[in-house]
């Protein structure tokens, strides 16, 4: 049997009618670009959070340049975030010439608020919350960091759409939670899609502001802005989508946990969760000391595998001018080294699952 690590198609076939009718609605509409899918959209994915406002955005870089852009943080400013994270969410702060505080992660792959609190200067504006593979942060301890330091808490929650600290939602603990809707997230659409959500009004006219050029009114520009505009035919295949976001990740959930359960093997350490968070499992990392032979092995029974991340940030060409060096950050590199994302996605078949899991058991 071949499994892939992903396949994308399966997820829409799952609701086909549903989002070529939409399509066509849209193509019909003779409206292509901020129209009612997008305030439909921005007001439906709202309420399904819990938050105030929600700003529809290109992608999910775009959603963290701006957010931070909005909160007026910049050159001499400092942005505290995990040393494990994926590239775009540091991309977000240094692009608007800020700089980048790297911190450990805990065992859970998310930010350690202990580290967070070691790491704060004189120049620390915000933290950034990264909820990744679909497990919320530990929002309340950050929560309580940013709060006796007069920080921001920003969020980025492109792999955590539904997922949940105590009673609240990803996004909506912070001053600005950001998303992707990249093709592979849990909520994703087909082609670039990103948003922020907020609760503060003076913050949500601010991005409306700057995604369209720097202007409130056409041709009437406050300030150099962007083209950072979620379009039409996206928000309303999203709008499709959200009516089953539960559902897909409930799906997701189901994968995981007969990976939890059934996945015996003593070389392999599965993930864990957090007992206040929940885990919408975007991708499902697994560690192990010998990650070669282990690739190598799933390579040859078929099955689809990756890094998330092989590089971290402070390692990267692009952050050599910070001038990091191997061994700054033990165990994000360790992390780096030793972790493999197993296929888990919609649409994943019993066989396929049981057959993933039969692998990985036999693996010496
Ligand atoms: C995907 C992703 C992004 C970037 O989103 P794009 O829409 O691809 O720009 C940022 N942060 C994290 C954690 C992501 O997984």
């Amino acid at each position: 049997m071949k499994v892939p690590f992903n396949v994308l198609d399966r997820q829409f076939f799952l609701h086909q009618q549903e989002y070529e009718s939409k399509a066509l609605e849209v193509l019909r509409s003779g409206w292509y670009i901020l129209g009612s899918e997008v305030k439909s959209f921005e007001k439906e994915f709202a309420a399904y959070l819990g938050a105030k406002y929600c700003i529809g955005l290109a992608s999910g870089l775009d959603a963290l340049m701006i957010a931070f852009r909005a909160l007026g943080i910049g050159s001499g400013d400092e942005v505290i975030v995990a040393a494990n994270s994926y590239i775009a969410c540091v991309m977000g702060i240094t692009m608007n010439g800020a700089t980048p505080i790297f911190v450990e992660p805990d065992k859970y792959y998310n930010i350690d608020p202990k580290a967070v609190e070691d790491a704060v200067t004189k120049k620390t504006k915000a933290v950034l919350a990264v909820h990744l593979y679909g497990q919320s942060a530990d929002m309340s301890s950050l929560k309580d960091i940013c709060n006796r330091h007069g920080l921001y808490l920003v969020e980025d929650c492109a792999q955590s759409h539904g997922s949940k600290h105590g009673e609240k939602m990803s996004g909506t603990i912070g001053d600005i939670g950001c998303f992707s809707f990249y093709p592979s997230k849990n909520l994703g659409c087909f082609g670039d899609g990103g948003a922020i959500v907020t609760e503060n009004p003076d913050i949500e006219k601010e991005i409306r502001v700057l995604r369209n050029y720097g202007s409130e009114k056409r041709y009437h520009n406050k300030t150099v802005g962007y083209n950072s505009r979620l379009d039409e035919i996206q928000a309303g295949l999203l709008r499709v989508k959200l009516r089953y976001i539960d559902e897909l990740n409930k799906e997701r959930e189901e994968i995981a946990k007969r990976y939890l359960t059934e996945i015996k093997n003593e070389e392999i350490l599965l993930p864990e969760s957090m007992k206040n968070s929940t885990h919408i499992y975007h991708l499902f990392v697994i560690r192990l000391k010998n990650r070669e032979k282990f690739m190598k092995y799933m390579e040859e029974n078929d099955i689809g595998k990756m890094i998330h991340y092989p590089i971290p940030p402070h390692l990267s060409e692009a952050y050599s001018y910070l001038g990091y060096k191997e061994g700054d950050f033990p165990l994000a590199e360790a992390y780096s080294n030793e972790v493999v994302s197993i296929p888990i996605y919609n649409g994943m078949k019993k066989e396929e699952i049981d057959y993933v899991i039969e692998v990985i058991n036999n693996y010496k």
